[in-house]
């Protein structure tokens, strides 16, 4: 991998980092799409199951793919990008991770400053009364969860379609991406707004962006450097740069 003398320099004393990260990092540890999976769920498109209506309708048929889903999940461990990040965060004052995933995978690998644009697949809340709960189970005898407080329906805090995003979390993204020195995007193509305006933004504050992938995508051409490769093998070059020039210090 080849990457540019100014991003050489920047990594020895970048201290503000803001990340976006988006399926394409899950997709390394085995985390599919959910589209055109086999058997029992492959007739049924996310858009049918993933709306408050659905839920309403049949919320059964609403927490039974949740908790395949949870299910799959739970036994896909964070890869060597996830953890490349988490080590990130300590190695400069002042980071924000902002994805896209639901699937819990950056917490699981130590990072701490995560704004989860679309909510994460672990947590779940009342209807009725708002309040959290985690570690739902969902039983053969029980197959929708029940508020403890107020009895009200259970739903898993994810963003479905058609609904806005958690109150408060996108404008800290903003605000995050004011601030940054550096901006990675990763694994993401960052079309799908409000996400694709977060490196927009970094880039109209001064802030160097660096794009992550496989393949260039629809934003490569307004990034400074687009870095091709897998997310697990890009981003720990890029940390042991860091740690190298750091040491010397
Ligand atoms: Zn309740």
């Amino acid at each position: 991998m080849t990457i540019s003398n100014r991003l050489q320099s920047l990594l020895k004393h970048v201290e503000s980092v803001c990340v976006l990260t988006g399926a394409g990092i899950s997709a390394e540890s085995g985390v599919a799409t959910f589209r055109g999976v086999d058997g029992l769920w492959s007739k049924l498109k996310p858009e049918e199951l993933a709306n408050f209506n659905a839920f309403m309708r049949n919320p059964e048929l609403v927490w039974e793919w949740y908790d395949y889903r949870r299910k799959i999940i739970h036994n896909i461990k964070p890869n060597a990008a996830h953890e490349a990040l988490a080590r990130l965060e300590e190695l400069v004052k002042e980071f924000t991770l902002v994805t896209q995933n639901i699937d819990n995978l950056h917490r699981r690998a130590g990072s701490k400053r995560i704004l989860e644009l679309h909510g994460n697949i672990e947590r779940s809340y009342c209807i009725e009364c708002g309040k959290f709960a985690e570690n739902i189970e969902v039983t053969k005898e029980k197959k929708v969860p029940r508020c403890i407080s107020c009895n009200g329906l259970i739903r898993p805090d994810v963003v479905w379609f058609g609904e806005i995003l958690p109150e408060g979390v996108f404008e800290a993204a903003i605000e995050a991406a004011r601030r940054c020195e550096l901006f990675l995007t990763v694994g993401t193509s960052a079309v799908v707004y409000p996400a694709a305006g977060l490196p927009i933004t970094a880039k109209n504050q001064g802030a160097y962006i660096v794009e992550v992938n496989t393949e260039r995508t629809e934003i490569s051409h307004i990034v400074n450097e687009t870095l091709i490769g897998k997310a697990g093998e890009v981003l720990p070059c890029l940390i042991s740069i860091m740690e190298e020039t750091r040491n010397k210090k």
